[in-house]
């Protein structure tokens, strides 16, 4: 049924203070080939083990890991921001450019096994992280 389809994606839980900055839609953009990539499962702020991206108005893309609820991890990627702790990547990001938090989206890609953490997935987070910070549409 199509209603299945429609349920993938992030979506808000519409509760938290992060909600607002969920990137909805049931597709990825790939940061460096701007591909469509369908998404496989339906994910809120409450989902725990995922992959998340974080967007930022200027088009890049910050790819992590959390075992806990991404809204957590937004909430301390939010308050990083806020009190500048310009040492980490993206908050130095944030105030080089002068973007606001508002305009924060973020996304989660995929759930990770728990069971399987430290194999396939510390993997593909590895490869991913290579392209954190890069900017997308070098080539046209
Ligand atoms: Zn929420
Ligand atoms: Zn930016």
């Amino acid at each position: 049924m199509a209603s299945k389809t429609m349920r993938r994606g992030t979506f808000t839980c519409l509760g938290c203070l992060q909600c607002n900055n969920v990137l909805k839609g049931h597709q990825i953009f790939h940061p460096q080939t701007g591909k469509p990539i369908p998404m496989r499962g339906y994910y809120t702020c409450e989902s725990t083990h995922v992959v998340y991206l974080i967007k930022c108005p200027c088009r890049l893309a910050y790819v992590s890991e959390t075992t806990q609820m991404v809204r957590d991890r937004i909430s301390q990627h939010k308050s990083n921001i806020r009190c500048k702790r310009t040492y980490l990547p993206l908050p130095y990001h944030f105030h080089e450019k002068g973007h606001n938090i508002s305009q924060l989206r973020f996304q989660v890609l995929e759930q990770i096994d728990p069971s399987r953490r430290g194999e396939h997935s510390v993997k593909t987070l590895r490869k991913r992280e290579a392209s954190d910070f890069r900017t997308q549409g070098t080539q046209s």
